[in-house]
């Protein structure tokens, strides 16, 4: 059977590329984005085994539709990509952020992810084997020296690995983990980035079908552990 995969702002960057490469391995991908339109247009692009699903994860009624929707479609989903994200405070001090930028930021990149791991818990409870891939950053990590750089978003990402580790404790059936893409040509990412999105995909991918699936409540990077 072929796993069925969501993966969450896939239209683009490295949900793109992570579509891209398990379609290609033979999995059932399905790619959300906020535009019905541009999912169909990248669905299109990559070929038969890829669908498309509209998905704000802001929206309750959007997250809820998109469960009915897979429902009905495939009675089930092996994996679930947390890909989508926001940065809005590139280079800016963490003395001038807006609270509204902070919570703006945290209602994407986390409340959103938990909202969408909330309402497809019953359809991954249907599958044999099921994962979740919470894409954070190293941005998001404690062990380093203190960084000055994207507040919002940095905050974001701790608090997006605590939510997987939470994950982890209250569905001990799934396969819950964090990945960091490394620095990656994107969007987000800009041109100047060292790696291109494939290469931010393959632990992504890697962790939707291959890792033991004992493997979980960890942050991983290069397929390998790495400190939170
Ligand atoms: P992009 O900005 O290229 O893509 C982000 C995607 O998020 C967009 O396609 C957008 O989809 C989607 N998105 C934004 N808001 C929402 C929303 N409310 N609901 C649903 N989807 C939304 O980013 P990248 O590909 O670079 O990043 C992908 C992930 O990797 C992110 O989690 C990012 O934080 C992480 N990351 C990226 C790094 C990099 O260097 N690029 C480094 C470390 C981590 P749409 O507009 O179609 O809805």
């Amino acid at each position: 059977m072929n796993p069925i995969i969501l993966i969450t702002g896939a239209t683009r960057g490295i949900g793109f590329a992570a579509a891209g490469q398990l379609a290609a391995r033979g999995a059932q991908v399905i790619i959300g984005s906020r535009e019905k339109d541009r999912a169909v247009e990248a669905a299109k692009r990559l070929g038969s085994g890829v669908s498309a699903v509209a998905l704000d994860i802001t929206d309750v009624g959007s997250v809820k539709a998109a469960v009915a929707e897979i429902d009905k479609q495939f009675g089930r989903l092996d994996a679930l990509a947390n890909n989508s994200a926001i940065l809005l405070d590139h280079y800016q001090s963490l003395l001038d952020l807006k609270p509204e930028v902070l919570l703006e930021t945290l209602n994407t990149n986390v409340v959103g992810t938990l909202r969408v791991s909330q309402a497809f818990a019953p359809l991954l409870a249907k599958s044999n084997a099921p994962r979740i891939i919470n894409v954070s950053s190293g941005a998001g990590q404690l062990d380093g020296e203190p960084q000055a750089w994207a507040p919002a978003y940095c905050i974001s990402k701790t608090a997006l690995n605590m939510l997987t580790q939470q994950l982890a404790a209250a569905l001990p059936h799934v396969m819950v983990n964090s990945m960091c893409p490394g620095w990656c040509r994107t969007e987000m990412g800009g041109s100047d980035a060292p790696r291109s999105p494939g290469e931010g995909a393959d632990t992504l991918t890697w962790l939707a079908l291959e890792a033991p699936h004992d493997l979980r409540g960890k942050f991983l990077k290069d397929r390998a552990v790495i400190p939170w």
